[in-house]
């Protein structure tokens, strides 16, 4: 979609990411998703007269790994507040959330636009909450069923500045920031499950206009369609309305997936209405220096910063060191296998080749792919030895991938397919196929290169493959004087 011209967009995003932690963020109760409904809400998460919270650290500890992972400010001092309101899946009638004082203030990742340009998102902040429980309006046709499991399971909310000019940024930043909570094993990135969430902040105003205009807020997308849909549409709602000298409200919609339109659900409610205050059963959160250096200790390198380390320090192109380093175990693998066989560009080639598209084929991850970064390294020495050919090299792979083949060298040494790289096995072949194809052989002595193709195609099939294709080519040429 194209935004018309005189017009400009801006669209910030909240997005809830579920943490993967086993218990949840005030109680020891389980976070395992999809059990018989209120089987695990404790009565801390129901918030029963006189229990009292408890912060769980790991919550705290993936917080501070996306901050980390997003060059933010990690406030050495945070504090809970208490939000205000009243709805049937939150018993509590409030929700445990961090106001004033966040765990993460500030950072950024940079997002690549669909020409290849790149831009920074600015996050504004992040904090952790409590999740709330779920209605279920399909249970029976005249009731509303609540089911408490979710209540109190650890969120980031994470928060971006209103830097995004289009749908198309909006989805960019959106994966950026699954991917980084999944690659730091912050959030499982589970979709369907709800573990990713999307409250979008979308506004437009003429092209010369400084101030943002009013912004509309559509709550909880859980897709990264639905989040383009729904943009789309309040884009468009937006300037037809300012177009034919209307005027917007400050609201909350939803999106109706199936009808591709937003709709009021409240006009929007402010600070005020929530009535924060300093959450009056915990105490502020602070940590000291050693806790985040030992988070920092278990980074792992961004992969980022991991597919510029592909490309300078082992000389890959940069499309396959972004494809390679996008994926933490891929890259594992392919480094493994660059450092075992010594010869990364190759290993590239076969890992974005051969054994992605077996992956894909067969639906695994790389972390089942059948042959070991050991057993490749060996292959791959194979070829680089010249001891098989590119195309025997694939045979042997499939053997490796099929479980055929204990290892390479002796599925190799077992079916004969050295390639033949001795020059006295070759010559006479060369010498006879000249013998009987004398028209060619002048035609290609008289500059007829394509012709080359046709006698090593004859030695390849005569050798069933096991020739050095570049062997058969010197030999033709010093024979033919080339
Ligand atoms: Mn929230």
């Amino acid at each position: 979609m194209n935004i018309p011209t005189g017009w400009q967009v801006d669209i910030g995003l909240e997005i809830h990411a579920q943490l993967s932690t086993e218990a949840k963020i005030f109680s020891g109760a389980s976070t395992t998703f999809g059990n018989a409904p209120n089987s695990q809400a404790c009565a801390i998460d129901l918030g029963m007269p006189g229990v009292l919270p408890k912060v769980n650290a790991a919550a705290y500890e993936k917080a501070v790994r996306f901050g980390l992972g997003v060059s933010g400010t990690i406030n050495r001092e945070s504090r809970f507040d208490r939000k205000n309101y009243f709805y049937p899946d939150l018993p509590k009638g409030y929700q445990i959330t961090q106001m004033d004082l966040p765990i993460v203030v500030g950072g950024h990742v940079t997002i690549s636009n669909e020409d290849g340009t790149q831009k920074v998102i600015h996050i504004t902040r992040a904090h952790l909450e409590e999740d709330a429980g779920k209605s279920i309006h399909d249970f029976k046709p005249t009731q509303t069923g609540v089911d408490l499991n979710r209540a109190g399971t650890p969120l980031l909310e994470i928060v971006s500045e209103p830097d995004l000019k289009n749908a198309s940024e909006a989805v960019a930043y959106a994966k950026a920031i699954h991917h980084l909570l999944t690659y730091l094993d912050v959030c499982d990135g589970n979709m369907a499950e709800g573990s990713l969430r999307f409250d979008a902040n979308i506004s437009v105003r003429r092209v010369d206009a400084e101030a943002l205009g009013v912004r509309s807020e559509i709550k909880n997308l859980n897709s990264f369609r639905f989040l383009e849909q729904a943009i789309h549409y309040e884009i468009e709602r937006q300037i037809d309305t300012l177009s034919a000298g209307g005027v917007l409200a400050q609201d909350t919609r939803l999106f109706d997936p199936e009808k591709l339109e937003t709709r009021a659900m409240r006009s929007k409610e402010t600070a005020t209405d929530y009535r924060y205050f300093p959450e009056p059963d915990l105490l502020p959160v602070k940590i000291d220096e050693s806790f985040i250096d030992r988070i920092k200790a278990s980074m792992p390198e961004l992969s980022g910063t991991r597919a510029s380390r592909f490309e300078t320090s082992l000389g890959l192109p940069t499309a396959d060191a972004q494809l390679l380093a996008g994926d933490r175990s891929l890259g594992d693998y392919f480094e493994q296998l660059a450092t075992l066989s010594g010869q990364p560009r190759l290993a590239a080639n076969w890992v974005k080749g051969d054994i992605l598209s077996r992956l894909r084929e067969q639906d695994l991850n790389i972390s089942e792919c059948p042959v070991s970064p050991e057993a490749m390294a060996e292959l791959l020495g194979l070829t680089v030895e010249n001891v098989v050919s590119g195309k025997t090299a694939k045979a042997v792979f499939a053997a490796l991938w099929e479980g055929d083949a204990i290892s390479a060298s002796t599925y190799v040494k077992e079916h004969g397919l050295e390639q033949v790289s001795d020059t006295s096995a070759i010559e006479p072949l060369v010498t006879e196929l000249l013998r009987e194809h004398p028209k060619q052989a002048d035609d290609l002595k008289a500059g007829k290169s394509k012709l080359m193709g046709f006698f090593v195609g004859k030695v390849m099939q005569a050798t069933s493959g096991t020739a050095n294709p570049q062997q058969v080519n010197e030999i033709l040429r010093a024979k033919l004087g080339l």
